[in-house]
């Protein structure tokens, strides 16, 4: 279900494809924790905080009925809803960081749960806008727009209230489908529980004689193993559980897509798709490009993964052999030289560019190492308007932990950026154009690390983790999308879905994919149950933009190492831009088109890349 611009009570965090999981560390230096002070001085100072937005909220009731009234009051209405939404950004961020340093901390937790209940109070005290403001209509409006001009920084949030007009419903219905929720959630929640706690992991021996239990995290470090028995037996035993409940994940998976029909239906979209691309205004076009291309170019794919195979030394290709390294790199990474790295590599984006993310990197607003209790992942949180954005890392000293740093920095600088550009309501970026600024980042990162490498060794491990990234962030979450769309379109037509259905509809994707009928990869059966285990599609249509977002970045990144004229402006005027208009239109306007097939071929183009120079470093060894 779409967020109404206006009404957004939920955090801007960024969650990112990684995760690397949290362990114990030594105590930390204050110099790699982050400084929460910054927003509030003290927990008095954060609970007489929280007392003020707990009095302010009754104040929007005096709106209610009022919206329509003159261009004057209106635009009070704004500005209290603006000022409320920015008290409740920081005092979110707060608690939930807060929280998110030791998860085991029951006080932080609670504070910040109160917190998500105040954001509720605050949304259903603001129900009433979107409705009053369709109700007052849009020849009012626009005659309020042309008088008040304190009214221009809310233009684009007010008209896109107004473009749902046809999707909006009377107040009887739209109180019925907001009650809703709480059942509508229910397929999530039971995936979450079925798959995070209740599913009883299996534990296996592997050849060196270590026990490993095969949970998420079991499965996301084993499935990696140097060892290709090991990964073969990790696959068996992860997949031959999943398998064990592929009916009630299919019974959650079936929900979740009936839920997301039902919302399409009852506010009278064509599509599942339809309704949920309509939230950003994204055209249905940019999907369906995107999958043609993704299918178009599979042989790219094929061949990455024959080199894959040549590398590893494996003629005959598994899905178990997707994850090793092709190449192994000894070398550190600790978080002072990855800082020193990063900072080297955005160089070309300019002066202004490398003096935020120093500030960023060497003030306090980065949690670095993991601890006990501490958030898995890493995360940028950028939504507080008048404040540095925070980074949380579990910084490990891999160059993994080196990539995701100058990631989760993009993001930063993408709300640094945006939110000294934009005024607060117009600030916030969308998932469509975040994943941009961080794999951006990325690739600079990567044209860095080639050009100081030592040797072709290190050259190999660079060029394959970026050849790794591409076929995770773009073929993978394209295969994802297709998927989805599949299932959904399924059920538009009235067919039902059973875990067995599902794994047949996935397995054909699967095996397409990964070259199976021409002899690249075999898919064995067990391993067509995956979709089982993929959180995303509880969140409707949102993987996709992953895929969008890494062709995006590519073709920004391509144009600034080339040093065209005005590519680094163009790409910092995107990124400045933050909310301030439909995210397809913004990466439009910077000259990136997703709606036709060039990013995507541009992408494919330099996987192609990547591959002959690993190719000729082969070539030179005679292998
Ligand atoms: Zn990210």
């Amino acid at each position: 279900m779409r967020i109404p611009r206006l009404l957004l009570f939920s955090l801007a965090v960024t969650p990112c494809l990684d995760a690397a999981p949290a362990a114990p560390a030594a105590a930390p230096d204050p110099a790699h924790v982050w400084d929460l002070t910054l927003l509030y001085k003290d927990q008095a100072a954060f609970d007489a905080a929280k007392a003020k937005l707990t009095a302010d909220l009754p104040k929007l009731k005096d709106f209610q009925g009022r919206l329509g009234k003159d261009a004057a009051t209106l635009r009070q209405a704004m500005e209290l809803l603006t000022d409320l939404q920015g008290q409740y950004f920081r005092l979110g961020s707060y608690a939930a960081q807060a929280s998110d340093e030791n998860l085991r901390d029951a006080a932080a937790m609670e504070r910040s749960q109160e917190i998500d209940m105040l954001a509720s109070e605050l949304s259903n005290a603001a129900s009433f806008v979107n409705p009053e403001l369709l109700a007052v209509g849009e020849q009012t409006i626009t005659r309020f727009l042309a008088h008040e001009p304190g009214l221009a920084v809310y233009r684009f949030p007010i008209m896109d209230t107004l473009r749902n007009a046809p999707h909006t419903l009377g107040a009887e219905a739209e109180s019925v489908l907001s009650s809703s929720s709480a059942i509508t959630d229910t397929p999530s929640s039971l995936y979450g529980v079925l798959a995070n706690a209740d599913l009883p992991w299996p534990t296996i021996k592997l050849a060196d004689g270590t026990e490993a239990r095969l949970d998420q995290a079991g499965y996301t470090r084993w499935r990696s193993a140097a060892n290709r028995a090991d990964r073969q037996a990790v696959f068996e035993a992860f997949w031959g559980k999943m398998k064990e409940y592929e009916r009630t994940f299919g019974v959650a998976l079936f929900s979740q897509v009936k839920t997301d029909w039902f919302n399409a239906r009852v506010r009278k979209y064509p599509s599942s798709l339809a309704a949920a691309l309509s939230g950003n205004n994204v055209p249905e076009s940019v999907y369906r490009t995107l999958l043609a291309q993704t299918n178009a170019n599979l042989p790219t794919l094929h061949r990455y993964f024959k080199l894959r195979g040549r590398m590893l030394g494996v003629s005959d290709l598994r899905y178990w052999d997707i994850y090793p390294p092709m190449v192994q790199l000894e070398k550190k990474f600790p978080y002072e030289l990855s800082k020193q790295l990063t900072l080297a590599a955005v160089q070309p984006l300019g002066a202004d560019y490398i003096a935020g993310i120093t500030e960023s990197m060497e003030g306090r607003y980065t949690h670095v190492y993991p601890r006990p209790g501490k958030r898995s992942g890493a995360y940028s949180s950028g939504s507080v308007h008048d404040a540095h954005p925070y980074v949380l890392l579990n910084h490990n000293d891999d160059y993994e932990s080196l990539s995701t740093l100058a990631h989760e920095w993009g993001h930063g600088m993408h709300s640094v950026l945006a939110n000294r550009a934009q005024p607060a309501p117009l600030a916030n970026y969308s998932i469509f154009t975040a994943e941009i600024a961080s794999t951006c980042n990325e690739a600079l990162l990567l044209d860095h690390m080639l050009k100081i490498a030592k040797d072709d060794d290190e050259r190999l491990f660079y060029l394959g983790s970026a050849l790794e990234g591409l076929r995770g962030t773009f073929f993978r979450q394209a295969m994802f999308a297709e998927f989805e769309l599949r299932i959904h379109e399924e059920v538009e037509k009235g067919n039902a879905l059973s875990g067995d259905a599902l794994t047949k509809i996935y397995g054909e994707i699967l095996r397409r994919y990964h070259g199976d009928a021409e002899g690249v990869l075999k898919i064995d059966e067990l391993v067509t149950v995956e979709w089982a285990y993929i959180p995303h599609f509880y969140r409707n249509f949102y993987v996709f933009q992953y895929a969008t977002s890494i062709a995006a970045s590519q073709a920004f990144a391509a144009k600034i190492l080339a040093h065209e004229p005005g590519a680094v402006d163009t790409y910092l005027g995107l990124l400045k831009a933050g909310g301030s208009d439909y995210p397809y239109e913004l990466v439009k306007k910077a000259g990136v088109d997703l709606a036709t097939p060039a990013p995507y071929q541009a992408l494919v183009q330099r996987m192609n890349t990547i591959m002959d120079q690993i190719e000729a470093i082969l070539a030179k060894r005679g292998k």
